[in-house]
């Protein structure tokens, strides 16, 4: 099949202008035309690249085949055998780095790969709209398993568990469910009714979720693991790292995930409709580069800020955030200090910030990620006026739960020690996965454990020796 086009079609995406000025999604998605004219890219290649660039191993090629055949119905079924959550990750995943980056078709010269995530997003909106479809659920087998956590690891674990019969109940210690899909990624990636929509079906396929339960302290660990069969912790990497540099405890400096929390959660963005305001600051800087770092200042941006300037210590080539994302924040005026590194924060009389104190960077030898260490340059310091800062440097285990459960082995790192293959932990009976494994990853990647520990879970309470009923 020729590649007819050179460049993916393009995507309607509301005016950066206009944008900016609310908290609606960004991309709107390709209607069915679109959709089918970038399906024609694909080569359906023999050699597959692409799933084996997936996470969980969709079948692009095979719904793609579907798509272009205008079967979008048939396009989704195929999603399903391995991604619950394809509205999700249409929309967040990495795919530059994942799928797209290693299709054929972005090898051909100057050609772009086939945007396999928007066709994902694509056929998972048609299945959404076309209303909330139970799968076919097997008999209920008598096994019940307890998840903690709320995220997308724990939702796919429960929703492939519960199709098979399992009894399944969620522990989220937050007030709603959905973890970093709720109350870190903002409205205008990932609309609340998408997750809403998610969790809905999850619902019908029978799981309960009860919130504000914080397991390690309304719940031990050891009483689930006396009333459940089997436990699988998926409680994320939800604690902020912070610089700890002079003048962190000003009016003014937040952490990333309290300032997106408190906008995303808690309404903070509806003020004063919603009685949780988020602080509207005139001059903003966000000190990161990654997915966190883009979506605060996006959001600083979006509540009013004249100025939003994202400082990162390394260059624009090390920048961890989607490349789709640092776009965007480019199109909305986001500024950007590379090779800069606060050093610390100033405050006024009355202990408000009023700037942040910068020292120019340049990049030397490569350190133990392989990445070029970044070095300060001598008498370069300078200053940013601002009235917010906010880090978004990233994010450790929580240790409520760790500290109840010394019994649970750990990495050097802090996070729950597992078998990559199964997820299971160092305790019978409980499994783990997401980043309270891996430290802060991605929503794929997540998934990814929930499906291998689904299938270990499953094998090991087929034997009813290992189990206690
Ligand atoms: C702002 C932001 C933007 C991101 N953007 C992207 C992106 O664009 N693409 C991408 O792939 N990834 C992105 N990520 C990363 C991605 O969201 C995470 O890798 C993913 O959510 C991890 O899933 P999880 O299920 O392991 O944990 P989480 O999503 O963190 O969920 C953990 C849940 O456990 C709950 N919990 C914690 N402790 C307890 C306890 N003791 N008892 C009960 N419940 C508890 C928490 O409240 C939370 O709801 C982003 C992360 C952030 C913070
Ligand atoms: S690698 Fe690209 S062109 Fe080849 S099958 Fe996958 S999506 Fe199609």
């Amino acid at each position: 099949m020729a590649v007819t086009q050179k460049n993916k079609t393009p995507i309607a995406e509301l005016n950066p202008a206009e944008r900016v000025t609310n908290f609606k999604e960004v991309c709107l998605g390709y209607t069915a035309e679109e959709a089918k004219r970038e399906a024609e890219r694909c080569l359906q290649c023999k050699t597959k690249p692409c799933i084996s660039g997936c996470p969980v191993g969709i079948d692009i090629p095979g719904f793609i085949r579907a798509l272009r055949e205008e079967s979008a119905e048939k396009a989704a079924e195929i999603i399903a055998e391995q991604s619950c959550f394809p509205a999700v990750c249409g929309r967040v995943c990495p795919q530059e780095k994942q799928c797209e980056g290693v299709c054929t078709v972005g090898k051909i010269k100057d050609c772009e790969p086939v945007a396999i995530g928007k066709l994902e997003r694509f056929v998972a909106d048609r299945a959404l709209e076309k209303g909330v479809k139970t799968a076919a659920l097997s008999e209920k087998n008598g096994r019940k398993v307890a998840v903690i956590g709320s995220g997308p690891s724990a939702l796919a674990l429960a929703g492939s568990l519960a199709k098979k019969g399992f009894e399944i109940k969620i522990f989220e210690a937050l007030h709603e469910a959905g973890g970093v899909l709720l109350y870190g990624i903002p409205e205008f990636r990932l609309p609340k009714k998408i997750v809403a929509a998610e969790i809905e079906k999850l619902k019908q396929l029978g799981v309960d979720i009860e919130c504000n339960v914080v397991a390690g302290k309304t719940v031990t660990l050891d009483e689930l693991r006396a009333q459940y069969d089997a436990v699988y912790i998926a409680i994320g990497a939800g604690t902020p790292h912070m610089q700890g540099i002079p003048g962190t405890s000003l009016n003014g400096v937040y952490s990333a995930n309290e300032y997106l929390t408190r906008i995303n959660l808690m309404k903070g963005y509806k003020f004063p409709e919603s009685d949780t305001p988020a602080k509207r600051a005139r001059s903003v800087v966000v000190v990161g580069a990654g997915n966190v770092a883009m979506d605060s200042a996006r959001c600083a941006k979006r509540l009013g800020a004249e100025s939003v300037t994202l400082v990162y210590r390394r260059s624009v080539e090390e920048m961890p955030a989607r490349i789709e994302e640092y776009h965007h924040a480019v199109q909305e005026g986001i500024e950007f200090a590379w090779l800069t590194n606060p050093v610390a924060y100033l405050g006024d009389e009355n202990g408000r910030l009023k700037a942040v104190r910068c020292v120019k960077m340049e990049l030397g030898e490569p350190d133990e990620s392989g990445r070029r260490r970044p070095v300060p340059v001598k008498d370069s310091e300078f200053e940013i006026p601002c009235d917010l800062a906010v880090e978004a440097i990233g994010q450790g285990p929580n240790r409520i739960l760790l500290d109840e459960a010394p019994d649970l082995a750990l990495n050097r790192r802090g996070y729950i020690e597992v078998d990559p293959e199964t997820g299971k932990t160092s305790l019978s009976g409980v499994y783990a996965g997401g980043d309270i494994t891996t430290g802060a990853a991605t929503v794929i990647g997540a998934m990814g454990a929930a499906r291998r520990a689904s299938a270990a879970i499953e094998e090991y309470l087929k034997n009813p020796a290992e189990t206690k009923k």
